[in-house]
């Protein structure tokens, strides 16, 4: 814990926040900034884990709530935990279970998400994915939450201690503590008291993992836990929390919770708090991603994210482009009816190495099975590619340049 850094910093931008490094796992080492695939159920929808290693993709991230649901911790411990379960051998992480609770809760009452972009009414909302109001299904306690499984309506109870132990028998190399993540509606008084509730569970989840630390029954005997901040869009909260959480012992860090009702709240909430953190230690931010958030995020400081939007954008039709309207054109529109030419002539990926945007707007509109593979896979390469341009680009002063082009 404290007395080892996992990850080194290999070069600071010199007008930014931005830096390259690497980040050391039981699994492989992670080249930083980079994106982290979104493999919800242990798996990264469409792509299986061979074309994930073929793509260059460095890490994944699970759901613990997921995954305890179904297929359970128990099953997937005793199948030798979540890399020999999935067939995936690189660096993974487990996410708490804390934002599902959030989801289940306060989210549902409130009818909202964590950003703006997926506020009620934003066209960009996922379809069949927008919120709609209604009763929480949980009950949060000083002790955890209890909550009901959405699969078969079953009781559940995720504490501190419960939580960690999930995680490490589903053996993730970095695990994150149970967190209480708040609406963007949610007042400061609720959102501070959120904030110390987190603050008193990342100490008990921190406990509990040094209890586990040395038990050889775990399917992963050298995991890391990252502490996560919580404090809402309040400069105040987020400066508090970074400093408590940053002051616990963690191996690196988090940032969770509502990031603000706007993209310019959520760069604010990332500039009040990546300063309060140590600068020793990695910066992941949860469940982001927009071509131009990501820009945005590594400028001030953040190493690692999350992001489902590239395969949600993928088995929608969109596919990432450079130079295209918010940096992607959708195969679903008559324009590609002919079009011969590949997704992007300068990309190295299967998809445009083989295939024709008309043929693939084919398969989309087909409904063809396929196309969620292909999609995906040009949309996971283009990130790849675009994170080591990134940190091509720390590592000589000029993100700035990239960002532009
Ligand atoms: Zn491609």
């Amino acid at each position: 814990m404290a007395d080892r850094s996992p990850f080194t910093i290999l070069h600071r931008e010199a007008d930014t926040l931005a830096r390259t490094g690497e980040l050391k796992t039981a699994h492989g080492t992670v080249r930083t900034p980079a994106f982290v695939g979104v493999a919800t159920r242990a798996s990264i929808k469409a792509v299986e884990p061979q074309a994930l290693r073929d793509l260059g993709l460095q890490i994944a991230i699970c759901n613990t709530y997921h995954l305890h649901l179904r297929p359970g911790e128990e099953t997937i411990g005793a199948l030798g935990g979540l890399h020999r379960f999935s067939g995936w051998f690189g660096p993974t992480m487990t996410d708490s279970g804390g934002f599902q609770v959030f989801s289940l809760g306060a989210a549902k009452e409130h009818g909202v998400g964590k950003v703006a972009s997926i506020f009620p009414g934003d066209k960009d909302a996922p379809r069949g994915r927008r919120r709609e109001r209604g009763k929480s299904l949980v009950r949060l306690t000083e002790e955890g939450a209890e909550f009901r499984s959405i699969l078969d309506g079953s009781l559940h109870t995720f504490t501190p201690e419960s939580v960690i132990t999930i995680e490490r028998k589903l053996g993730a190399d970095i695990v994150l503590p149970l967190d209480e993540c708040t609406s963007p509606l949610h007042d400061a008084a609720y959102t501070r008291r959120a904030m110390e509730r987190t603050h008193r569970w990342a100490r008990r989840g921190l406990a509990a993992f040094r209890l586990l630390k040395e038990d050889p029954s775990f399917p992963n005997s050298d995991p890391l836990l990252f502490g996560i901040v919580q404090g809402g869009a309040y400069r105040e909260l987020r400066e508090e929390s970074a400093r408590t959480i940053g002051e616990m012992g963690f191996d690196g860090f988090a940032i969770g919770g509502s990031l603000g009702r706007s993209k310019d709240e959520m760069f604010r909430v990332l500039e009040w708090t990546v300063p309060c953190l140590p600068e020793t230690r990695s910066r992941h931010l949860l469940g982001i991603g927009e071509i131009d958030d990501l820009f945005a995020a590594v400028r001030r400081g953040i190493d690692t994210f999350d992001c489902a939007a590239p395969t949600r954008l993928a088995r929608n039709g969109s596919v990432f482009l450079k130079g295209a309207t918010r940096h992607r054109i959708n195969l679903r529109t008559s324009p590609f009816t002919r079009d011969d030419r590949p997704i992007d002539p300068d990309c190295d990926c299967y998809t445009c190495r083989h295939h024709s945007r008309a043929y693939l707007r084919h398969l989309c509109r087909a409904g063809e099975l396929s196309f969620y593979r292909l999609a995906t896979i040009h949309n996971l390469r283009f990130l790849i590619r675009l994170m080591a341009e990134i940190r091509e680009a720390i590592s000589t002063d000029s993100l700035e340049a990239t960002e532009k082009e």
